[in-house]
């Protein structure tokens, strides 16, 4: 059975102490699992006193320490790790088994207020986060392959952050680390040298950088002084070798200078081992700033092939994230990722008749028909078996 989307889940919940996480498998599992007991509530499985509790997509109700009985059965599954809060119906994923997109939320807070951000960061101490991102470390499955770290900006956790990154590292040595990064603290040596050293040779960077000019990067990062920092934090992965991944959100304010950026990332930042364009997500401060951001992407695809094709000739690992394949060029169908995370992903109605479904990005779950383009439309045919990689 497909699973919904949602990463919540409500229903009947029992026996719960305060805040729990805990790590849902099946008996089979249960028993032969890396994990405590005490760590452990059972899938559809009558209560054992061993395990922390059981929980139930069936409508039955089973005795126990904790019990769930949930009111859906398309959005739990065994190797999940929930949230469960006392006298609380709620049941959160915060690591959902099979997924692509694993994420840990680390802070809402941010040094920058960017205008298409679409997680507006809030000024509050939000530590608390700690504790629970560091239990969740351990109950996520050992052969995970891929975990990220997101915001607001995870670097203003300081070293907290690298300790967290080490518990990764130490927990899950082969699972790789992706980290969403604005970039601007690693312009601290120290700070940069301690993150940079805890993330380890499996860990990528993520930055984003809008601009060649840090008049229009400022702009569109709503910080001033972010452009020179941020290139400062880049030398510093430079200097140790870090992972390094560029990211572009694509939108009016940054496509007039994508060619150049292009050209500036190959000049003066030849080290990063991917680029990524992205178009943007509608959710947030792009939504309030519609009328200063939104380009239809059929209008822009000629820029975009410019800049990826610069790139690209010199030997450099560009992706198109976030956008239909219907809107590109098929030139540039060989750059474009099933980027969106599978909790936010939908296609249109008319991509069941398209042939390439299956391979398109498709949309955000929060982009309605205002922000799609005009040029979406089902691929009928391909000239080529090849024609997307
Ligand atoms: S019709 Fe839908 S599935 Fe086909 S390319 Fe366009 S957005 Fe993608």
């Amino acid at each position: 059975m497909r699973r919904a989307p949602s990463l919540h889940a409500h229903g009947a919940v029992h026996g719960v102490r305060g805040i729990q996480i805990l790590k849902i498998l099946t008996r089979a599992e249960a028993d032969d699992a890396p994990w405590s007991p005490n760590d452990i509530i059972l899938w559809n499985e009558d209560a054992d006193e061993r395990y922390a509790g059981s929980i139930s997509t069936q409508g039955k109700a089973f005795a126990g320490k904790i019990t769930i009985q949930l009111d859906t059965d398309e959005v739990v599954r065994p190797g999940d790790v929930v949230r469960l809060s006392e006298k609380k119906s709620l049941v959160s994923i915060l690591y959902r088994r099979g997924s692509t997109s694993n994420s840990l939320f680390v802070t809402e807070q941010c040094n920058s207020l960017c205008i298409m951000c679409s997680q507006p960061p809030r000024n509050e101490d939000d530590r608390w986060r700690l504790e629970e991102l560091h239990r969740t470390v351990t109950l996520i499955d050992k052969d995970e392959g891929q975990l990220g770290f997101t915001g607001g900006e995870p670097t203003l956790l300081g070293h907290d952050l690298g300790s967290l990154l080490a518990a990764c590292r130490s927990l899950l040595p082969d699972t790789h680390l992706h980290v969403l990064t604005n970039g601007r603290l690693f312009a601290n040596p120290e700070l940069a040298s301690n993150l940079i050293t805890a993330g380890g040779s499996k860990t990528v960077w993520a930055v984003p950088l809008y601009a060649d000019v840090a008049s229009i990067h400022d702009e569109i990062v709503v910080a001033a002084g972010a452009f020179d920092e941020t290139l400062e934090g880049l030398y510093q992965f430079a200097l140790h070798r870090a992972r390094v991944e560029i990211r572009i959100v694509l939108h009016a304010m940054s496509l007039p200078r994508l060619p150049q950026l292009a050209s500036f990332i190959y000049r003066r930042l030849p080290f990063v081992e991917h680029v990524a364009f992205m178009g943007l997500e509608p959710m947030g401060f792009a939504k309030s700033n519609r009328s200063r951001l939104w380009i239809d992407p059929i209008d822009y695809v000629s820029t975009l092939a410019e800049a990826t094709h610069h790139l690209a000739a010199r030997g450099m690992n560009v992706s198109i994230y976030n956008l239909p394949l219907c809107v590109l060029p098929r030139e540039l169908w060989p750059f474009a990722q099933r980027s969106i995370s599978d909790w936010k992903n939908v296609h249109d109605a008319v991509c069941t008749q398209c042939v390439v479904r299956d391979r398109c990005a498709g949309f955000f779950l929060s982009a309605d028909p205002t922000w799609r383009s005009r040029a979406i439309a089902p691929i009928r045919m391909l000239e080529a078996e090849n024609e997307v990689a």
